[in-house]
């Protein structure tokens, strides 16, 4: 199983590299990768898991973090509306983007970037994307093509940047780390104590 160990840091050129389109059908080395970063955000949502392996909880891992650099990534996510997003997202490609922006109040973060940074990343609200989706639960691939919006649109924006080499520090102004475009909104997360 990956530990916290195994994912590459900001350090490492590696990360900084384009990845490679994955080719289908899936080899079981492939298919390994899929699962192992399944299993590492499943882990992170095991407190004992947590704390016996000193993992970091993350809500999706990149394959180029784990210094494999091809076309994966996969999603493991509540969105705002506490609604569970589970994607293991092959050759992803991004059709469209909302001119309006969003970012996470508190600003993102990585697995990959072990150190607080301040700053927003603003990024489209709404996506359109396509990708060859793989089912965790049956094993089986389907070419997808789905609109995602606000928090899961930046998760996916998120992972999208490592396959092409750029982490979100990249993306904060660094004049203006705290700036709001006047088309840029907070993601609105809804309250647990309803
Ligand atoms: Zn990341």
């Amino acid at each position: 199983m990956l530990l916290y160990e195994d994912i590459i840091k900001e350090d490492n050129l590696d990360l900084r590299k384009q990845s490679v389109e994955v080719k289908l059908p899936l080899s079981n080395e492939d298919k390994q990768t899929l699962l192992d970063m399944n299993e590492y955000l499943e882990n992170g949502y095991q407190e004992e898991l947590v704390k016996k392996y000193h993992l970091r909880p993350g809500v999706g891992i990149a394959a180029p973090q784990i210094d494999i650099l091809k076309k994966m990534f996969v999603i493991l996510a509540y969105d705002e509306k506490n609604i569970l997003h589970h994607y293991g997202v092959i050759n992803p490609k991004i059709l469209s983007y909302s001119e309006e922006l969003t970012y996470l109040e508190s600003g993102e973060g990585c697995l990959s970037v072990d150190r607080k940074v301040d700053g927003l990343v603003h990024r489209p609200k709404r996506i359109k994307v396509t990708f060859d989706s793989y089912d965790f639960t049956t094993g089986e691939i389907n070419k997808v093509t789905i609109r995602l919006k606000n928090y899961i649109a930046v998760v996916f924006q998120h992972e999208y940047d490592h396959l092409f080499g750029h982490l979100f520090i990249d993306r904060i102004r660094k004049d203006q780390p705290f700036y709001v475009p006047s088309n840029s909104t907070p993601i609105q997360f809804t309250s647990d104590e309803e």
